[in-house]
């Protein structure tokens, strides 16, 4: 049973003792999204939707997101797609946007702060998205959002949005949920105050990781610094998730983590709810998480809270591995 991954496939994503995760995709094209419910997903945790602007000359305009977005609404079947707005700066560049070469991309004009700069180029999204809202469920998710008001900016942005299509005697979906990428150390010491408003967290750990131990994410020659184990990032899960928690909001990740079946444990134990990764990892993780006991996670991940350094976190979760294969 252990080696046979397609047995795993029709399963629930369920612990032993009962604890459920819901396991989602990450997806950057509508392509991507047309195998995924057979593929064992439950969810799309993450459309990237940069790839599609990426993909041509011009920006595309709100027809063309709108039939995108609904193709991908209408693939999953009702079942939830996060549609994270444009995330273009950093490494991935957009020519006709013309945006300015800088010393430190991954700390300059990216993300939510280029759609809050250029208001039109976020609105025409957000509305794109709430009008496939009426072929599924969407919700939208706000990347890089760094503080309090960015984020109630970009809420505000979404009711503008909705304003605009009402005018315009569009359908569109009325009620969609509204979070926020958790993967700046500054938003996740603030997941308290954020968990107030907003309506689920997605923690990028790709990013959060970058910016928490000051590591380019690309840069090979600093990689060997570069580990989500480390229990600096860890501290991090623990506020963000612990919050969300507390104010009766789920927290997904979306960041690599998620698909690493070492991971797993831990991310039991600090009571994870959705975990969204490349569609290819979703049975190695899913036939981890049902060999699992969530009391044992929660033993395992105070243990691993007394921890110093990623190489002592690493080894416990490998001890703990061997221990159920
Ligand atoms: C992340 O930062 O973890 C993430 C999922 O976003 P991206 O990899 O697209 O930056
Ligand atoms: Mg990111």
């Amino acid at each position: 049973e252990w080696a046979d991954l397609k047995a795993y496939a029709d399963r629930e994503a369920v612990t032993k003792d009962g604890f459920r995760v819901e396991l989602a995709a990450n997806i950057g094209t509508v392509e991507e999204s047309m195998s995924l419910l057979e593929q064992g997903a439950e969810a799309v945790g993450l459309y990237r939707t940069e790839f599609l602007f990426m993909g041509q000359s011009q920006l595309p305009d709100e027809e063309t997101q709108y039939k995108a977005y609904s193709a991908v609404a209408e693939a999953m079947r009702g079942r939830p797609v996060v549609i994270r707005t444009l995330d273009i700066g950093g490494d991935k560049e957009l020519p006709y946007l013309e945006l300015p070469k800088e010393m430190n991309p991954f700390l300059g004009y990216r993300a939510i702060r280029i759609g809050l700069d250029r208001k039109e180029l976020l609105l025409t999204q957000l509305k794109a998205i709430a009008r496939a809202g009426v072929h599924g469920t969407v919700k939208i998710m706000f990347p890089m959002i760094s503080g309090l008001e960015e984020w109630r900016e970009a809420r505000a942005m979404y009711e503008q949005a909705c304003e605009q299509l009402r005018n315009e005697g569009k359908p569109f979906a009325d009620s969609v949920e509204l979070g926020i990428m958790i993967e700046i150390p500054s938003a996740a010491l603030m997941a308290d105050s954020f968990a107030k408003e907003v309506d689920f967290f997605s923690i990028g750990t790709n990013d959060l990781v970058q910016y928490t131990v000051a590591v380019d994410r690309m840069n090979e020659k600093v990689s060997h610094l570069y580990d989500y184990f480390h229990p600096a990032v860890i501290r991090l899960l623990n506020n963000v998730i612990d919050a969300s928690i507390r104010h009766g909001k789920w927290t997904g990740m979306c960041g690599t983590m998620a698909g690493d079946p070492l991971a797993a444990p831990l991310l039991v134990g600090l009571g994870l709810h959705e975990w969204s990764m490349s569609a290819s990892s979703l049975s190695k993780v899913k036939k981890m998480i049902v060999h699992l006991k969530r009391s044992e996670c929660v033993a395992l991940t105070q243990r691993i809270f007394e921890l110093e350094t990623a190489a002592e976190v690493r080894r416990a979760l490998e001890d703990f591995h061997k221990q159920i294969e």
